[in-house]
């Protein structure tokens, strides 16, 4: 909740020898309700990334009042001022996350594969799984996410080739519904977006009990989440004491869209941010989902922002070759919201003319001009041409570089 009063309500006069004061007040008064630490940088307004919002990170705050901080100016606008501090209090207290773990190191496609499993499971914790397909068996290696809750488990894509993705996603359920002694929970196979590397195993799952599979469609997808005003509006999804929220968005594929999870603090966000290349097949509409993330996650708790794919290296602006089967030493999966922000400027600053550019963690990767342009459109459930050509080799890879220049 955000208090009610307006940026600029309080004047300049007030600023730094009056709120120092006023820091101090508050300290003494909000101080006993810190907490243990959650996890940090996840809440909004905990500058100390501490687990907690409190009187540490006011007085951050007021010590950056007339500066430019990018710490202290939550709101990203540039200033330190009184919509920051309203953000501040009104998230005042600890950040409730469940936390987790990531692995090491993902399966990366070792030399003979032999070391690797087809299907890597890693439980982030207790109701959160993040499954990861061998890149020996299909080079996109896409990643799988499942969200228990109590009486839904939603299972975020299906893989990009045959490998038995059912099996595994029901030992995982069974051995999750014993742990717990309850007899069944119902699954709901839905999917990042509509692209032959997230989809490829659905047909494991039509027909099985206690599992629905979505559309793969963006009206399928609409009708299932209950989405009607398409892209602006966001839905909740309840799992039973989880909720999580849908986001359209579309820019990589017509029917993509992501989800936040306020249990982890998770953001799924498909192909559509990842440590890779991120392949753009309608700039206006990728624009305005990827400012739409930046807009909803300004007052979310927002720990990681989770792709589907890795095909950065960790040396910083190095991709793996297109359509390699291995990956030794790939960039972490996971990345942050700063990441977000980043790839908004830098969308803002091309305007309307997208280009290929390199960013440490990321390539933004227009495709849009590869095939004589595709703005405008993709309201229905056409079929987003160019991303269906999308380079598979080195060769088109350099193909459309040439195109874009
Ligand atoms: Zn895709
Ligand atoms: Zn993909």
């Amino acid at each position: 909740m955000i208090l009610p009063f307006a940026r600029r309500a309080l004047p300049r006069a007030m600023r730094p020898l009056r709120f120092a004061l006023l820091a101090s007040a508050l300290a003494a008064f909000l101080a006993p309700m810190t907490v243990a630490p959650a996890q940090a940088q996840c809440g909004v307004g905990d500058i100390t990334d501490d687990g907690q919002v409190d009187s540490a990170d006011l007085a951050v705050m007021l010590g950056d009042w007339e500066t430019e901080s990018e710490a202290s100016d939550l709101s990203g606008d540039g200033i330190v001022d009184a919509e920051d501090l309203a953000t501040l209090l009104g998230h005042w207290g600890p950040v409730v996350v469940e936390t987790g773990s990531f692995p090491a190191q993902w399966i990366w496609g070792s030399p003979n594969c032999a070391t690797d499993p087809v299907i890597q499971v890693h439980a982030y914790n207790a109701n959160t799984y993040i499954l990861r397909q061998s890149i020996c068996t299909n080079f996109e290696g896409p990643f799988i996410y499942l969200f228990f809750g109590e009486n839904k488990v939603l299972m975020q894509d299906t893989g990009a080739s045959n490998v038995p993705l059912y099996n595994t996603v029901k030992a995982i359920i069974d051995q999750w519904l014993a742990a717990r002694g309850q007899a069944s929970i119902q699954l709901i196979v839905s999917h990042s977006h509509a692209h032959g590397d997230h989809i490829f195993n659905d047909a494991q799952f039509i027909g099985k009990p206690n599992t629905t599979v979505v559309g793969t469609t963006q009206t399928a997808v609409k009708n299932f989440f209950g989405i009607v005003t398409w892209p602006t509006q966001i839905v909740d999804y309840d799992l039973g004491g989880r909720v999580v929220q849908v986001i359209p968005l579309p820019g990589h594929q017509t029917a993509h869209v992501a989800i936040y999870d306020e249990q982890t603090g998770f953001l799924l966000t498909g192909d559509t941010l990842y440590p890779g290349r991120l392949y753009i097949s309608n700039w206006s509409q990728y624009k305005a989902s990827i400012q739409r993330l930046v807009d909803f996650t300004a007052d979310k708790a927002l720990c990681h922002v989770m792709g589907t794919h890795i095909e950065m290296s960790n040396v910083p602006g190095v991709d793996f070759p297109i359509g390699s089967n291995s990956h030794p030493n790939e960039h972490p999966l996971q990345l942050g919201r700063e990441h977000l922000i980043e790839l908004n400027e830098a969308c803002i600053a091309m305007g309307n003319t997208p280009v290929y550019e390199v960013h440490d963690d990321f390539i933004i990767f227009p495709l849009v001009f590869a095939n004589g342009g595709a703005e405008g459109g993709g309201s229905d459930d056409a079929v987003d041409k160019p991303c269906c050509e999308r380079p598979k080799t080195v060769f088109d890879l350099a193909r459309m570089r040439g195109l874009k220049r």
